[in-house]
């Protein structure tokens, strides 16, 4: 198997370790990679914090296998897991298949899409990722698994969401979504206050099948929670002009810019941030409808960026991110004040509604309402202030986001993840030698 020894962080920047990588390819490597010493599954390095590293041990990454991957007629897609969400969209965006759930960003792998078990802006409607999971293939020090839902119950939901520490997922049979238009068409609306917003998701969001809203939360008084709601259905090809509907299909994702290698500290600060949120808000229309936008410009337009991560500095970034349950938007209030009063510059501040949880013992959505703020690292109160905003999302009955996560502590993410124990179980049975770890289950002793 071929390694080397490389730095490694996550999405965030924060937190650097050396660590083995170890390339395995689980369709010609005969020995097991968990005999070169404790490890944990890494994919394409997008959660934010230290889930898929771990210091002076190993990180076993996956070849990208879409050209040996297969699609049935209805959907059905098997595939090998170190393939991204970008390999799959660009071979069969062009057959009128989407992927059931993408995160914010395509350059995530099936394994790391499973592993957190990630949601994308149809929660409310197709839950997460690993609902749309048929199988996959497990890889525990243990033995090989073919695991699904209805007959290793306790496997597939202790992996959908677990954080790489039940095994490497080496491949999974996905249900994908039949698109007849690579078009989104879709709803913009500018809205002047948080009350004014979570009236209008909870009146209308039924009626879509992706629903966002951007925050401006530097925003304060009277415009708390001003936001940019944008709504949209995948376009029919009915819908679509002449000149589209000649190539109804056509995928050409592009990366128009690349952050500069170096970046100061201290580039995203409150007047730069406050003065982009304000020209956000207003280049939004009012309210505009039936527009068709690209794939990509909807679901991933972080991506047109290469490495935006930098921009941050290297200082890094962390994402902020927790669900809060229905009935508790007082405290959603709260916390937005909290934050808008802190001076805190976020310019990433996305709300979404979740529908029904999963019974993932580590998956993260619940019903209710999920706040991500990405914040520069620097304000000397930030620690502080997210302490307490965990004690808020807690005594709220929320929970924070583990793919985001670089800084909570241990008794806090067990009160807001109380099935630990069953994990532990579980994965005693798949690796008796406490072989798989990452930083993340030792900062807060997961397993
Ligand atoms: C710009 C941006 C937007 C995002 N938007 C969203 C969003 O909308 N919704 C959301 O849910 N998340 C979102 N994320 C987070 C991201 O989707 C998750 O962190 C995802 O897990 C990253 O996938 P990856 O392949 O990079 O995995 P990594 O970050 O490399 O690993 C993540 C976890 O998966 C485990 N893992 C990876 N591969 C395997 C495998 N083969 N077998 C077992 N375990 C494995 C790792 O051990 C680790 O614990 C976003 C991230 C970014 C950077």
């Amino acid at each position: 198997m071929p390694h080397n020894k490389e730095m490694i962080t996550g999405w965030g920047r924060t937190q650097p370790v050396a660590a083995k990588i170890i390339s395995y390819d689980p369709t010609s490597d005969g020995t097991s990679p968990f005999l070169q010493g404790p490890a944990i599954a890494r994919g394409l390095g997008r959660s934010y914090g230290d889930a898929a590293q771990l210091g002076g041990g190993v990180a076993i990454t996956l070849p990208d296998a879409i050209n040996s991957a297969s699609i049935d007629e209805s959907g059905h897609l098997s595939v090998g897991a170190g393939t991204s969400i970008d390999s799959i969209l660009a071979r069969y965006v062009p057959q009128g298949f989407f992927v059931p759930v993408t995160p914010g960003t395509r350059y995530v792998t099936i394994g790391g899409a499973i592993a957190a078990d990630v949601h994308g802006k149809n929660h409310h409607v197709d839950g997460t990722f690993a609902a749309n999971v048929e199988n996959f293939e497990l890889l525990a020090p243990a033995g090989a698994y073919h695991v699904n839902p209805l007959e290793s119950p306790e496997i597939f939901w202790a992996t959908a969401g677990g954080m790489g520490l039940t095994g490497l997922i080496t491949s999974a049979t996905i249900k994908m979504l039949p698109i007849e238009t690579s078009y989104m068409s879709v709803e913009t609306r500018r809205i002047g206050d948080l009350d004014e917003l979570l009236a209008t998701m909870i009146g209308s969001d039924q009626n879509f099948r992706y629903s966002v809203a951007w925050i401006d939360c530097l925003a304060k008084g009277g415009r708390m929670g001003r936001s940019v709601l944008t709504r949209g259905e995948h376009a029919t090809l009915g819908s679509l002009d002449a000149r589209r509907a000649r190539d109804p299909l056509a995928y050409k994702p592009r990366v128009r810019l690349s952050a500069p290698r170096w970046v100061p500290n201290g580039v995203l600060n409150l007047a730069s941030v406050a003065a982009f949120n304000e020209m956000w808000f207003r280049k939004a229309p009012r309210h505009r409808q039936d527009e068709l936008i690209s794939l990509s410009g909807f679901f991933h337009p972080l991506d047109g960026v290469r490495d935006w991560n930098r921009i941050y500095g290297s200082t890094g970034f962390l994402q902020y991110q927790f669900v809060l349950p229905d009935g508790k938007e007082e405290q959603l209030r709260r916390i937005l004040e909290r934050i808008s009063a802190a001076k805190v510059a976020s310019f990433l501040a996305v709300l979404k509604r979740f529908g029904a949880a999963n019974p993932g013992i580590l998956s993260f959505p619940r019903p209710g309402w999920t706040l991500a703020l990405d914040i520069p690292i620097g304000a000397s109160h930030l620690g502080l202030l997210l302490d307490e905003l965990d004690q808020e999302v807690l005594s709220a009955g929320g929970r924070i986001y583990l793919a985001k996560d670089s800084r909570c502590d241990a008794e806090t993410i067990a009160a807001m993840y109380p099935r630990l124990g069953e994990l532990a179980k579980i994965k005693e049975g798949l690796d008796p030698q406490g072989i798989i770890k990452s930083d993340l289950s030792r900062r807060l002793r997961l397993v």
